[in-house]
């Protein structure tokens, strides 16, 4: 699969899943985003995903493409990665923290001082 394939190609890679946390099959969509991609909610847990989603296949052959994170079709389209790296570097290990805190993973991040990432 490259970056720049057709409509068609496309959806040959997509897989409708059943809630990723649950397994339930039935859901709602309360967002849409571009096409054919909406966000869809569990009925049962009320768990947000992606529908449909890239095949991981098709996902891993999309990431091994420099231009992926340098300015392509997609993915880091509008800059690079390099230069979003330090934003998203902190945007995640906030998201790991908060994770943390509220006992939803194993992972403890190392201790960060979070006023450095707060905007004032
Ligand atoms: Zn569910």
């Amino acid at each position: 699969m490259t970056l720049k394939e057709p409509a068609a190609e496309i959806s040959a890679n997509l897989e409708y899943p059943a809630c990723p946390l649950c397994g339930n099959d039935r859901r709602n969509f309360p967002f849409r985003l571009h096409e054919p991609y909406r966000v869809a909610r569990c009925l049962e847990c009320g768990f947000h995903f992606l529908y449909p989603r890239l095949m991981e296949s098709a996902m891993q052959e999309v990431y091994r493409e420099s231009s992926y994170y340098e300015g392509g079709a997609c993915g880091y389209a509008d800059t690079s990665y390099t230069a979003q790296e330090f934003a998203l570097r902190a945007t995640f290990k906030l998201l790991l923290h908060n994770l943390a805190e509220r006992g939803l993973t194993i992972f403890r991040p190392l201790r960060i001082d979070l006023s450095r990432w707060m905007l004032n």
